[in-house]
């Protein structure tokens, strides 16, 4: 084992990230100088803090943020996190993450992001959904169809959806359904949307299997993150093939180089609340999938999983990344230099944000599309998405994040060039 040089602090910046990325990319693109900055920085950050009454009758103030990155090609689009490591720069960088993913599969959305810092696990239901209510009301200055459109993230899901989209109704006096995404079915949701950045993972990880000329019943996978993005891509890729060898959450890991059935982890963790004890397998820590023995790797847990301490033991020939942000660009040099083939987040785990789009246009019809619908046009945008990322890649010989950079930069950038400077 080679010796990885020490971690910076730098290397866990996440804004820093995001920034050096959208460089580099502007750089190939030959971007003029006045782009360049308008597209290195968010357009709109948005601080509130915010009181919530406690069961125990005791008042405890939060913090929230919802950041835009950029608008010109369409209303703001992006999820909202509940985490106690929630932080402006770490919003920023998914705000700008997802100007990028929209304009990768080509989606007429701007970039946002949001988040409370709060571990929701403390909370009770009842204080969870004042606490939305609260945060929906702090910014529903910002939120509308037409303008910023929230969806889940981390620790937030349909029951929060639902609770923001309420909040919104109550204050506008009328339904507004299509002022976030990712709500139950019953109030207005999109069949297919809980499974959809699972599936674009999938779809994703059988085009790189098919590139790389391997068949995914030759793939033996392992998963960090076993919530809603890291489950269901094991179950899907499973359904294709491949062999589950390791998956974690973060209590714990867990390996088994036979095989592991999905189903049973799934059953296993919403009887136990984890994945630990896990019958049949050796526990490895909640970092054990990075570089355990397997072919493919999908990183589905929260940012900077990947570095350079670790990256020259990743075993994987393939990373597919769930998450948002899961590698450091120093891991990134270091696994172009290894050859490993790297699916970007911007264009792997926009499955997610792609049904959203759908369940929006749904929602403003008012006319409900079938699940096969669903699933056969995600298929198609997510298959054409990573063909036009690879034809970028190979041509002007770059790595996938870099192509998937050229591709959605120059979309923005042209959009910014077609609608000129106001005033
Ligand atoms: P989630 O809350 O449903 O699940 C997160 C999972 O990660 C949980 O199993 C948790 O235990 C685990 N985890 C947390 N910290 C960990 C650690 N240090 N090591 C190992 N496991 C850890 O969240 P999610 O919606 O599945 O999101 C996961 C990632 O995917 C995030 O980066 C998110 O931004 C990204 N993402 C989510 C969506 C979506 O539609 N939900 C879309 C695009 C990207």
């Amino acid at each position: 084992m080679t010796q990885a040089p020490p971690q910076t602090h730098l290397e866990d910046d996440e804004w820093r990230t995001a920034q050096s990325q959208f460089d580099a990319a502007a750089e190939i693109l030959g971007l003029d100088q006045g782009t360049r900055e308008i597209l290195r920085d968010v357009q709109r950050e948005f601080t509130c803090t915010f009181p919530v009454e406690k069961d125990d009758g005791g008042v405890e103030i939060f913090t929230g943020y919802r950041v835009q990155h950029n608008i010109t090609r369409g209303p703001a689009k992006g999820g909202l996190r509940y985490h106690p490591d929630v932080s402006l720069d770490e919003v920023k960088a998914l705000a700008m993450w997802m100007t990028w993913k929209c304009a990768v599969v080509n989606i007429p959305f701007g970039g946002a992001k949001g988040g409370v810092i709060v571990d929701p696990k403390r909370l009770s239901k009842r204080e969870l959904e004042k606490l939305t209510r609260r945060f929906a009301t702090e910014i529903s200055v910002l939120v509308g169809p037409d303008r910023d459109i929230p969806a889940p993230d981390m620790n937030t899901d349909g029951q929060v959806m639902a609770w923001i989209m309420d909040t919104i109704s109550m204050h506008r006096g009328f339904s507004v359904p299509a002022a976030v995404t990712g709500k139950p079915v019953e109030v207005g949701g999109s069949l297919g949307r809980v499974e959809a950045t699972g599936r674009g993972v999938m779809i994703c990880t059988l085009a790189a299997l098919k590139h790389l000329g391997m068949k995914p019943h030759q793939a033996r996978v392992a998963v960090q993150g076993f919530g809603n993005v890291g489950s269901i891509s094991a179950k899907l890729v499973e359904e294709q093939g491949c062999r589950i060898v390791a998956v974690s959450d973060e209590f714990g890991g867990i390996h088994n180089p036979d095989g592991l059935s999905v189903k049973k982890l799934i059953e296993y963790r919403a009887s136990q609340g984890s994945l630990k004890g896990f019958h049949g397998a050796v526990e490895i820590g909640r970092s054990g999938p990075l570089t355990v023995e397997c072919d493919v790797l999908i990183p589905a847990a929260v940012g900077n999983q990947l570095t350079s301490r670790n990256a020259e033991d990743v075993k994987a020939k393939l990373i597919v990344e769930g998450a948002n942000g899961p590698t450091t660009p120093e891991a990134d040099k270091i696994f172009e230099t290894r050859g490993i083939f790297v699916v970007p987040d911007i264009l792997a785990n926009a499955g997610g944000v792609t049904v959203s789009y759908f369940e929006w246009v749904q929602d403003l019809q008012a006319f409900f599309w079938s699940e096969h619908e669903v699933n056969e046009k995600l298929r198609a945008i997510m298959e054409r998405a990573f063909a036009e990322v690879l034809a970028v890649s190979l041509d002007k010989k770059l790595p996938m994040r870099m192509a998937a950079y050229v591709q959605a930069v120059s979309r923005v950038a042209a959009a910014t060039r077609d609608r000129g400077l106001y005033p």
